[in-house]
């Protein structure tokens, strides 16, 4: 599937962060500040294709805000890739990591490719390319980077050498990396996990559980967010109904077993093939209690809002609901859990990572789940518990207040 830039996601996330600005009350120094991009990298890669031919790739990184700690994010290989798109996904990060009190700031990275288009060696040198190009603003005390979307731990480790190479040979300029280079066990499961987590705990307090029912799941995207939230919904006792990722969307009204289609597909099949379930139009036209769209921005548009039978949409991706997608599930009185907390779970668990990094040790993945998943549950309890027209409202509000709180402390703004 390929792509233009989307600076769709910038716009409709600056309304949101604007709205919140005007129930903060802030001033006009502070929300000036608020608004800019501490530093903006835009760079190009020369890159020997495999059949001899050089092509440049062009790259970003982007720091929004550092107030709170050295940034944080995650580096995205996809088509879509641009320097607006960039920009919002830094944003979101500074809120994300304020939200869930993690001592970060917020940034993101990536590179316009398709990475399923480019060969191991190919991709490799592009990671080692992309890493000397940003190494002057990254580091475990300035910025730290992660796997986002056509990204992993395998690029982490790749990116972590090119770091060596050029003098900096501490791991912890990266998390989400491979174990043996200090990673941690639960990092790769922890967004789905803490997706689905938020998810049960938002219908617990909705009480949308129909007595003791499992609840029915639909959730958009099978990769590294979808699958593993499927599989902890699944073993939680819950029911998956439908899910899709590029190839389509199936469904099983008595149950799809997320582990029996992931065994599937590494056979070498494809999700749109899997025999226990039959093929729909839209992953979200299932009858279900609650949706996670966790494949991409802008994926849940006003017609998915319309139709979605859903009394409970968790954002696994981020940025997926358009705003007009928003105001339609309000008005039919569907509640929406942002993003920024429902997808936290992957950068609390980068966090601890850090964390062990730093002590020079590694925890056990039962620990830094427990770690994990306690500080979601803490997130959301002061979402809830907070004053706002929406949960959203309320996650960025409490978000951006940490943030002010940091800049005033620094006293780098006075209004
Ligand atoms: N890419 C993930 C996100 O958007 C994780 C970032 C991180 O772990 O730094 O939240």
């Amino acid at each position: 599937m390929t792509r233009t830039p989307n600076a769709g996601l910038l716009e409709w996330e600056t309304g949101r962060f604007e709205n919140a600005l005007d129930r903060l009350e802030l001033g006009s120094g502070t929300r000036c500040t608020l608004r800019c991009a501490t530093r903006s990298l835009r760079i190009e890669i020369p890159l020997i294709r495999d059949n001899g031919s050089t092509e440049v790739f062009r790259g970003f990184r982007v720091q929004h805000s550092l107030a709170l700690g050295p940034a944080k994010g995650g580096i995205r290989f996809h088509p879509s890739v641009g320097e607006s798109e960039v920009t919002a996904l830094a944003r979101l990060m500074t809120w994300k990591t304020a939200l869930h009190e993690l001592p970060f700031g917020g940034g993101k990275g990536g590179v316009v490719c398709d990475p399923h288009r480019l060969s191991q060696r190919e991709l490799h040198d592009l990671t080692r390319g992309y890493t000397v190009a940003i190494l002057p603003i990254i580091g475990p005390e300035i910025d730290v980077v992660a796997p986002d979307i056509g990204t992993s731990s395998e690029t982490m480790g790749w990116l972590i050498q090119a770091a060596a190479d050029a003098g900096q040979p501490n791991p912890a300029i990266a998390t989400g990396k491979p174990l043996i280079l200090g990673g941690s066990a639960f990092r790769a499961a922890s967004t789905g996990v803490g997706v689905t987590h938020i998810a049960l705990l938002a219908a617990e307090r909705l009480a949308i559980r129909a007595g003791s029912q499992p609840l029915r799941v639909a959730i958009e995207g099978f990769g590294s967010v979808g699958s593993w939230a499927a599989r902890e919904m699944f073993d939680r006792g819950e029911m998956i109904v439908s899910v899709s990722d590029v190839t389509g969307a199936i469904q099983n009204e008595e149950g799809i077993d997320p582990h029996v289609l992931i065994a599937w597909m590494h056979s070498g099949e494809e999700l749109v093939d899997f025999p226990q379930a039959r093929r729909i139009d839209h992953v979200f036209a299932a009858r279900c209690e609650i949706a996670i769209p966790a494949a991409f921005e802008g994926t849940f548009t006003a017609d998915v809002a319309a139709q979605v039978t859903a009394r409970l949409v968790v954002e696994g991706a981020n940025g997926p609901i358009t705003p007009d997608a928003e105001a339609i599930l309000a008005e039919r009185t569907i509640t929406v859990v942002p993003d920024l907390l429902a997808n936290g779970g992957g950068v609390i668990s980068s966090y601890w990572e850090w964390v062990q990094n730093h002590q020079h040790t590694q925890w056990a993945e039962a620990t830094e789940r427990d770690l994990t998943l306690g500080r979601l549950e803490r997130s959301f309890d002061r979402v809830v518990e907070a004053e706002a027209t929406s949960w959203r409202s309320a996650a960025l509000m409490l978000a951006i207040r940490r943030v002010v709180d940091g800049l005033h402390a620094r006293g780098t703004v006075a209004n």
